[in-house]
């Protein structure tokens, strides 16, 4: 416990320049007689801001803007984000019984019996899968 007090010492100055620090220190007993200390710090509730580089509150929301730019907090996780959500409508509207509201009525049918059965291949391929895993040997 005293060493841990000791660590926990050192980390003081930082720990009062950024309250919401959370400082994790896990020791092994391992290798000498304290062992060997590994020290996690966690920012809680704030976030270094990627444009102005100052440290701002933030709700884990993506997109929480910084209180001192006002800019995105997200930054490349963000644009990553955006990216991602953005490539998933893609491969949507590029699915073949993607239904579009310009779609006719029969097409609109189609699609869905398309969808219906595309499901039903899935679920079937699954089922096998499934049944040469649980199959012995
Ligand atoms: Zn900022």
């Amino acid at each position: 416990m005293s060493n841990f007090l000791n660590l926990a010492c050192k980390y003081t100055d930082l720990l009062s320049a950024r309250p919401n620090l959370l400082l994790l220190v896990v020791s092994y007993p391992i290798g000498g007689r304290f062992g060997r200390n590994l020290v996690y710090l966690f920012g809680m509730g704030e976030k270094k801001c990627p444009h102005c580089g100052a440290w701002s509150k933030w709700n884990q929301h993506i997109q929480d803007t910084c209180e001192h730019c006002g800019e995105k907090l997200g930054g490349a996780d963000l644009a990553y984000h955006e990216k991602r959500l953005a490539q998933e409508k893609a491969n949507r509207e590029n699915w073949i019984f993607y239904i579009k509201e310009t779609d006719g009525e029969f097409v609109q049918l189609v699609k869905k019996v398309g969808n219906f059965f595309y499901t039903l291949y899935i679920a079937i391929i699954t089922f096998l899968a499934w049944l040469i895993a649980v199959l012995p040997g």
